[in-house]
């Protein structure tokens, strides 16, 4: 990290920053100079392994433990960052889980969890930043979205659902913010290697990949870096970025 970084001088939240591409995504906004808050629901020892490993090789981060899918703890952990940092720059709303099953099957609660807390997860947080940002005015916005949102997937109705709604929820909120400087912009992962996806099939997964792998979580974190830079993305809002080796070409 140097002081001509990108992101020197601002800061970022990254939801779900413990593990996954939330942790790929915290250690690449780091090494551009973005102080970076770590936030995670259970695995306490990882955010902190993760802090210390950015603020042992000259970065700036602290670690926040919030639950995102409840609407009481996401807004406490942003008038903690606000409390301590004074502001916040960059919003990364990555935090995400599956609870895959047919829809015939599919219980209420898994249906309920999902939608939770990968689409009103991502409400509450940019609601409680909103208020910063627009006094800012300046911010970035990055939903973590998924192709599984574009083409849907059988077996996934819940999680396509939540993710289709993200889309809806990133355009919808890129046009209330414009005119104050503030970009909201949607990552779409096809299939990257992390504690997701570790118990798919990925022989018959990678049939459908004209890149013919799965990506990785830096991969991922590259583009994250790109929208939140200045001013390489300031031109950009409202847009759905795929990061999927070709899966789904639209
Ligand atoms: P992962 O390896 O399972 O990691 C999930 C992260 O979310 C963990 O850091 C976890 O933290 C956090 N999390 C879970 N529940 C939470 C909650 N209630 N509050 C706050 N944090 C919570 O998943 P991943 O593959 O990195 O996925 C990250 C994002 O990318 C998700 O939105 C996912 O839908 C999306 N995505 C992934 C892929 C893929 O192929 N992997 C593809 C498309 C989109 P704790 O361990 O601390 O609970």
């Amino acid at each position: 990290m140097t002081s001509n970084s990108v992101l020197t001088g601002q800061n970022a939240l990254v939801t779900g920053a413990s593990r996954g591409i939330g942790r790929a995504i915290a250690l690449t906004l780091a090494k551009e100079g973005a102080e970076v808050i770590v936030n995670f629901s259970n695995s306490a020892n990882q955010a902190e392994s993760l802090v210390s490993e950015i603020n042992s090789s000259g970065g700036n981060a602290y670690a926040l433990q919030a639950n995102i899918g409840n609407e009481a703890e996401v807004d406490g952990l942003i008038k903690k960052i606000i409390e301590r940092s004074g502001r916040l720059d960059i919003l990364v709303n990555n935090a995400g889980i599956t609870r895959d099953g047919l829809l015939m099957r599919m219980k209420t609660k898994d249906w309920m969890e999902v939608i939770n807390l990968n689409l009103n997860g991502v409400f509450y947080c940019t609601r409680a930043v909103a208020r910063t940002m627009l006094k800012q005015k300046k911010g970035r916005i990055i939903n973590i979205t998924s192709v599984v949102g574009l083409m849907g997937n059988a077996g996934q109705a819940n999680y396509a659902a939540a993710k289709a709604g993200v889309i809806g929820l990133t355009k919808s909120t890129a046009k209330e913010f414009a005119s104050r400087g503030i970009t909201v912009n949607a990552v779409a992962p096809g299939f990257i290697s992390t504690d997701m996806t570790k118990d798919l099939n990925a022989e018959s997964i990678l049939e459908a990949i004209p890149l013919g792998s799965f990506g990785t979580t830096e991969q991922v974190a590259g583009v994250v870096k790109f929208l939140a830079a200045d001013p390489a993305a300031q031109y950009i809002t409202g847009q759905v970025l795929q990061v999927d080796g070709g899966m789904v070409m639209s």
